[in-house]
Order: C-alpha cells, then sequence, then structure tokens
C-alpha cells in the first residue's frame, strides 16, 4: 500500500464502515495508517462528517503532527495513534472507536477476559483496560502502549477502544471482534458466571497461533 491515493481511500472507507456498523457515534473516532516508507501517517480529519467524507479529506501528517497534505486539521487523538506507531513496528494501521459495549467496560474500568477462542487469533488475548489519559495528549497513546506489547486492542478508561493492524480493514475487523466479545461478555454477566475460555485449549491455540500471554 503506497500510492497515497489508495491509502486515503482505503482509510476513509474504514472510517465510513465503522460509522455504519455502529462503532463511532457523530465524529468521534478515527482511523490512521502509517506509511513506514514517507514516513507518513493518514489519518482521518478531526470533526469529520464520516457520511460525508471524501478520501482528500483524509490528512497526511509527520509524526509531529504537521499537516503535509489535506485541507483539515488531523484527527484531535492524532497522538494516540503516532505513540503506538513509534513503539510498536508491527502497528501499521490504528483505529478508535466508542463501540458501546467495550466502551461501558471501558468505564467500569474491567477487561474483557478470554472468553471466545476468536479473542486469541483476532486480538491476542484478553481486552485490557489503558490507564486513563487526557484527551488529545501522547499520555493516551503511553497508556495504550502499556498495555498492548502482546495484544491487537484495548480499552482506554473511561473514554473508548483502540485496535491495531497491519492495515485499515485489519485494524477494522479486530475493533469489531472487541465489541462482539463486550457484548458477549456482558450478556453473560447479566445470564450467570461467565468461564473462560479453558487453559489447555488456550495453550493449544497461543502456540498455533505463535502467541505470548
Ligand atoms: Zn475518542
Amino acid at each position: 500500500m503506497k500510492e497515497w491515493n489508495e491509502i486515503k481511500k482505503r482509510v476513509k472507507e474504514v472510517a465510513t464502515r465503522a460509522y455504519k456498523e455502529g462503532l463511532v457515534a457523530g465524529t468521534s473516532g478515527n482511523v490512521s495508517y502509517y506509511d513506514r516508507e514517507s514516513n507518513k501517517v493518514f489519518i482521518t480529519p478531526t470533526n469529520g462528517d464520516y457520511l460525508a467524507m471524501k478520501p482528500e479529506d483524509i490528512v497526511v501528517i509527520n509524526l509531529d503532527g504537521e499537516v503535509v497534505e489535506g485541507k483539515f486539521k488531523p484527527s484531535s487523538e492524532w497522538l494516540l495513534h503516532v505513540e503506538l506507531y513509534k513503539h510498536y513496528d508491527h502497528v501499521n494501521s490504528v483505529i478508535h472507536t466508542h463501540s458501546p459495549y467495550a466502551t461501558g467496560f471501558a468505564i467500569v474500568d474491567e477487561k474483557i477476559p478470554l472468553i471466545l477462542v476468536e479473542m486469541l487469533p483476532f486480538l491476542g488475548g484478553d481486552i485490557p483496560v489503558a490507564r486513563f489519559g487526557m484527551p488529545g495528549t501522547s499520555e493516551v497513546g503511553l497508556h495504550a502502549v502499556d498495555v498492548m506489547a502482546n495484544r491487537n486492542a484495548a480499552l482506554l478508561q473511561n473514554h473508548g477502544v483502540v485496535a491495531v493492524g497491519n492495515t485499515p480493514e485489519q485494524a477494522y475487523i479486530r475493533a469489531i471482534y472487541v465489541e462482539d466479545a463486550a457484548k458477549a461478555y456482558h450478556y453473560a454477566k447479566l445470564m450467570g458466571e461467565p468461564q473462560m475460555v479453558p487453559e489447555k485449549a488456550q495453550d493449544i491455540l497461543r502456540e498455533r497461533y505463535n502467541l505470548k500471554k
């Protein structure tokens, strides 16, 4: 994914899908892709209307947040994205959502344990909660970095969700799995006592997918 227009199109497409899927409300949430070759981040604009958004509205910034191309300001949470790119070489795309069930757990400061087998290949395991960070500061990103060494997603305390991937589409699918797990866990808690995926199966799956605990 090298051509800038192609990158913008894919970031925009994922942002619109996230809105239609109900992972974000209003103009909240944001999506980005980091092109390591040009050292530029392609990110959704601040206060962008997801349904009216066009590929050319995606803002190109450097790692200091300076706009290289685009007529809008980058998402106010650009530092969350940049911190993840700086700390993790395997991360090339970030999506931040406020998907409702997962955000509920972020508000009660409760991680989502390993209750579904899909959580291993898609998310790397359970979904931890990153400590609260002031919106728009690098603190949000650094606290996410703290809990995401072996995870593809985290809850942001009193805020929402962050998921990462190699491509925007992969980060998006992982954000979908976060909300799916949060919803299932919510219902399971209403019905009884949720059980984790059996330990033995966890070990076998971790080995199969080459995952660390
Ligand atoms: Zn947010």
